[in-house]
């Protein structure tokens, strides 16, 4: 990776890869994630993470087989699994000896100048008290992110919101492909582009193949939003035995989509 030692990363985890596809909670993906954070931060670095699950953790603990389709039972099921989510994250990252926080955000209230600077601000602080912060979406109160996305534009705004140098996107997926790796043979990794090409887009259309919505399409959507504060973003098999580390110690995986200079 040819990003020059990002200070601030923000790392964001699907609900596909945070669950195991749905098989309730994934610890041990968890804790390797959180030993990695640790060694980041002995390294110098500030890292967030961006973490859904909600919903399916909640389905889990309501006993529902299938994701429902009315949005207020969706909302109801976050808000049972956000406890189940931050206290796997609280007990993971403890093991490593790191403090976390629970963050809940919208899009609404990062673009509401009062709230912003509040967020901001809070942020920051944990930051320089050493904490990592894991942030979801506050799925009471909206429904952005349970209808497109899981958290990857929410990742982006709050890359943009505390100018982190580097958002990392953990997916099932080994990073941006030429097309569907699952339809077309032909089909090739990407590894480096300008986030914001159209072509990307193209190439992420109808790539959705998580648990819950989103695919590629939102990670490249969000790249674009993070490269408006200069952020680069990595989309990355979040499967990939130390990735994180490996990414800061300049090694290429999955796709790098700079920021136009
Ligand atoms: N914020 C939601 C969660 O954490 C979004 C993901 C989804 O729609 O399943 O579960």
């Amino acid at each position: 990776m040819n990003t020059q030692k990002p200070k601030r990363i923000v790392v964001k985890v699907g609900s596909s890869l945070v669950t195991n596809n749905g098989e309730g909670l994934d610890r041990a993906a968890i804790g390797m994630w959180a030993e990695q954070m640790a060694t980041l931060l002995a390294a110098g670095h500030e890292v967030l993470m961006v973490s859904s699950g909600a919903i399916a953790e909640g389905m889990q603990r309501l006993g529902w087989a299938k994701r429902p389709k009315d949005i207020h039972q969706l909302q109801a099921a976050a808000a049972v699994g956000q406890m189940g989510l931050v206290q796997v994250y609280e007990s993971c990252f403890a093991r490593f000896n790191l403090r976390s926080a629970q963050v809940l955000l919208t899009n609404a209230d990062l673009a509401d100048t009062e709230r912003n600077a509040n967020a901001k601000a809070t942020l920051d602080t944990l930051l320089k008290l050493g904490v990592v912060p894991i942030i979801n979406e506050n799925d009471t109160v909206v429904t952005d992110e349970i209808k497109f996305g899981d958290n990857d534009s929410l990742a982006a705004l709050v890359t943009n919101l505390i100018h982190a140098d580097l958002l990392v996107i953990l997916t099932d997926q080994g990073g941006l492909f030429t097309a569907d790796p699952r339809q077309d043979a032909s089909a090739t990794l990407l590894s480096n582009a300008v986030a914001g090409d159209p072509a990307l887009e193209k190439m992420a259309g109808g790539a959705a193949s998580e648990l819950s919505k989103g695919g590629m399409l939102t990670k490249v959507l969000a790249a674009k939003i993070a490269a408006q504060t200069g952020a680069a973003t990595v989309i990355a098999s979040g499967r990939e035995p130390q990735v994180l580390t490996r990414l800061m110690n300049g090694e290429s995986i999955g796709t790098l989509l700079s920021a136009k200079p």
